[in-house]
């Protein structure tokens, strides 16, 4: 069987020619639209038409012409009927979670996800009624035992933000499947690699503030699923995307749209890299956690799950033993060798470099940490695209070596 390849899937999507044929498409800035005969007005209200059903735009908070575009390029590229986009990846994960769940409803979701999610899961979602139970991503077991007759929802990345576990989506969505259970996979670390629809995921969600976008310069979000659900969160009277209202501005979704057709080929040389320096750490003796290398615990169950070409992904970890000699190291890399930047996010095309524990996992508590595997110095690299290779790896050398990290 022919595997799913989604930088192909991309070219598929019917091309949007700009206002005077410009081969990029115009941006559509309309707030409203006009509506040229009276009866279509309340048929839009009632769900009878939408733009892809005999009707038109209506207002920006509900469907944009040039979001379309994007929430196209983002259906194809996960295999989904249909897409949204959102203001940021939280507001992507906040609107499906509130579009699934109702009062008196559980979550089982993995203790390993972004540190924001985490505090959406742990604190807020429980003050509404619903609640959550943290388990490993890597035993599909655990979605099982910690499941209730109110699970609705089985929550996890596909690599998981920090220690970059692997779930099994085959296996958890047909386990959700059997129990009438959604799975819904966050897939901000590995767009192109990962296609969780396509392994079963029932919604794929994204931060397209990463890799998708690359530039560091907006924030953005997706949610990619069938298009009966899409159409839930955008009903014009209940959907949780149209009434709690994290649009994408149309002049964002455009800057993601330029960038959309070299993600493939960031994707690759993202990874590249993070292999070569992944080994070369390795070979130091560094404890460095990377899942493209041999020695990475789930690198197996990766290899069964991923699209063949694009590598294994930028993100590597460097467990630096204490908090203050991961930001010795960080300093070192900063400040001295020019190497990236001290900064919370990733997918940038520059090296971003934080230390969770004390930053994008900080909401997650002490022992919670712990039980998920992060120590106090780990550091996060999201491996940059820039400059020379060799030289990076230099820059990294001489900076573990400032640090009494190696001794080459
Ligand atoms: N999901 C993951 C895995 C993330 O790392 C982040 C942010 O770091 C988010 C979601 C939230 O995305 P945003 O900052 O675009 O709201």
């Amino acid at each position: 069987m022919k595997r799913f390849d989604p930088e192909e899937a991309i070219t598929q999507v019917q091309r949007e020619f700009g206002e005077h044929g410009g081969v990029c498409p115009s941006i559509s800035r309309s707030s409203t639209f006009t509506v040229m005969a009276p009866e279509t007005m309340p048929e839009i209200f009632q769900g009878i038409r939408s733009p892809e059903k005999g009707g038109c735009y209506l207002y920006s908070r509900h469907f944009n012409p040039t979001v379309d575009v994007l929430a196209r390029y983002l259906s194809a590229m996960e295999d989904t009927e249909y897409a949204v986009c959102t203001a940021s990846g939280m507001a992507a994960i906040a609107c499906t979670l509130l579009q699934l769940c109702r009062q008196g409803d559980h979550i089982v979701a993995s203790r390993t996800v972004y540190g924001g999610t985490h505090a959406l899961l742990a604190d807020l979602l429980p003050q509404w009624g619903i609640t959550v139970s943290f388990i490993d991503p890597t035993q599909p077991e655990a979605f099982d035992a910690a499941s209730q007759k109110t699970t609705r929802v089985w929550y996890t990345e596909s690599v998981g933000n920090p220690t970059l576990p692997i779930a099994d989506i085959p296996i958890l969505s047909r386990k959700a499947h059997a129990r009438g259970i959604t799975l819904v996979v966050d897939n901000t670390f590995t767009p192109m690699l990962i296609s969780p629809a396509v392994l079963g995921a029932d919604i794929v969600v994204y931060s397209m503030t990463k890799f998708i976008n690359g530039a560091s310069d907006l924030l953005a979000g997706a949610i990619c699923a069938r298009r009966d659900f899409v159409h839930q969160l955008m009903d014009l009277h209940t959907g949780r995307a149209m009434l709690l209202g994290p649009t994408l501005d149309p002049r964002a979704a455009f800057d993601i749209i330029q960038r959309i057709p070299h993600l493939a080929a960031r994707m690759r040389e993202h990874g590249r890299r993070a292999m070569i320096m992944a080994e070369q750490l390795q070979d130091w003796g560094v404890a460095v956690a990377y899942p493209g290398l041999p020695s990475f615990p789930q690198h197996a169950k990766l290899n069964a799950i991923i699209n063949p070409g694009y590598g294994f992904g930028g993100m590597l970890t460097i467990d630096c033993g204490t908090q203050k000699r991961a930001e010795a190291l960080m300093d070192q890399l900063q400040n001295t060798e020019k190497f990236g930047f001290m900064a919370v996010s990733l997918g940038y095309f520059d090296t971003l470099m934080s230390c969770s524990g004390t930053s994008t996992a900080s909401e997650i508590s002490p022992d919670e940490q712990c039980a998920m595997g992060l120590s106090p110095g780990l550091l996060r690299m999201s491996v940059g695209i820039t400059g020379n290779l060799d030289s990076r790896i230099e820059q990294l050398r001489r900076a573990l070596q400032q640090c009494d990290m190696i001794k080459t």
